[in-house]
């Protein structure tokens, strides 16, 4: 037999015991907008004429005691400087930065609404100045949430991009000015990742906390996201010895990874948090590391000498997915529901 699929036959057989979870059946994925029937998020009407639905939503936003600073101070990973630039300005080049400006206009401005919570639950965490960077709370890099100047972003763009995106990327802004997340009052900090795979990650089963308004939701309209699904080939000497160059020998040959490598835990957003590999626990972090894959939701196919790793999705998977975020808005949610979908119980509120 030539496709011998061994890893994902013993993963699925493995998840045929575990309800809701269908990790190694990657088709069942592929597909995601056939699912989006059983997924619990309100369908809104066709057809809503969004900027006035807006308004009105906007006129009932609670305000809170939380006051938004006119400036920020942002340590700027390019020139080491620390820049002093206006609050919502800033926001501009965070949201260019991290979302393409051609996504649909409702999830950028949830975006922008992450980007602002962000920074106001670093302000707060470290009001000492964050540890890396004292002088300022954030910097302008992937360490905290990247921001790009107006100049550098039109020299890595198309010719056009300026004139075509940066009104929408205005709008993003100021159309939400002052928005921000909170969970029982308190600003949250708002997690977010480029696509899940299907399903959104609890907290705890990615980083240590559990945090409640980080938990596992459906994300149903990710089939645009271009690295949804990914692959990693490598021969299985190179597979053994990745694996063996941190574990020891753990008395692996190409023959007998069928029999070696057995499913551990699976997280409820689909993920591998372990694997037992000769008895030996594997986290799905730890595997993700080793072979530079997109995601932990992985499965083996092994095809003679060669080995292939299968991922679904892209990014840690808590919180807000991006591409989640950009097919829902294509559907018709607006930017709250999209953020009240993702951050389980929140609230969106407006800064004095
Ligand atoms: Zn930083």
């Amino acid at each position: 037999m030539l496709n011998r699929m061994i890893y994902a036959a013993v993963i699925f057989a493995m998840l045929l015991t575990i309800p809701n979870i269908s990790l190694a059946v990657l088709e069942d994925k592929f597909d995601i907008k056939d699912e989006a029937t059983t997924v619990d998020i309100e369908s809104s009407n066709e057809g809503d004429v969004k900027e006035s639905q807006d308004t009105a939503d906007d006129e009932m936003l609670e305000t809170t005691s939380i006051e938004e600073p006119d400036l920020i101070k942002v340590y700027n990973v390019k020139t080491n400087d620390v820049m002093v630039i206006d609050f919502e300005e800033y926001l501009k080049g965070v949201v260019a930065s991290e979302m393409p400006a051609e996504f649909n206009i409702e999830a950028l401005k949830a975006q922008v609404i992450t980007a602002r919570t962000y920074i106001l639950y670093r302000m707060k965490k470290y009001p000492e100045g964050q540890p890396e960077h004292t002088d300022a709370p954030v910097c302008s890099g992937t360490h905290c949430q990247v921001w790009t100047s107006q100049e550098d972003l039109i020299a890595s763009h198309d010719d056009g991009w300026y004139d075509t995106y940066w009104g929408k990327i205005e709008e993003s802004v100021n159309s939400t000015r002052g928005q921000i997340l909170t969970y029982e009052g308190k600003i949250i900090e708002p997690l977010f990742h480029s696509a899940s795979g299907g399903r959104t990650e609890n907290s705890e089963d990615v980083f240590s906390a559990s945090v409640p308004y980080l938990r596992s939701v459906e994300s149903p309209y990710e089939s645009e996201a271009p690295k949804l699904h990914g692959s990693v080939k490598v021969t299985a000497s190179d597979f053994i010895n990745k694996i063996e160059s941190v574990y020891g020998d753990l008395g692996l040959t190409e023959d007998n990874l069928d029999d070696m490598i057995v499913l551990g835990e699976v997280s409820e957003g689909g993920k591998i948090k372990t694997l037992l590999i000769n008895g030996a626990e594997v986290t799905g972090r730890e595997m993700r590391s080793i072979f530079g894959l997109n995601s932990t939701n992985f499965s083996f196919i092994q095809t003679g000498n060669e080995i292939e790793i299968v991922t679904t999705g892209y990014g840690h998977g808590v919180g807000m997915s991006q591409w989640g975020a950009d097919g829902m808005a294509e559907e018709g949610f607006n930017y709250k529901e999209i953020l009240k979908h993702y951050y389980t119980g929140v609230e969106i509120v407006s800064m004095k």
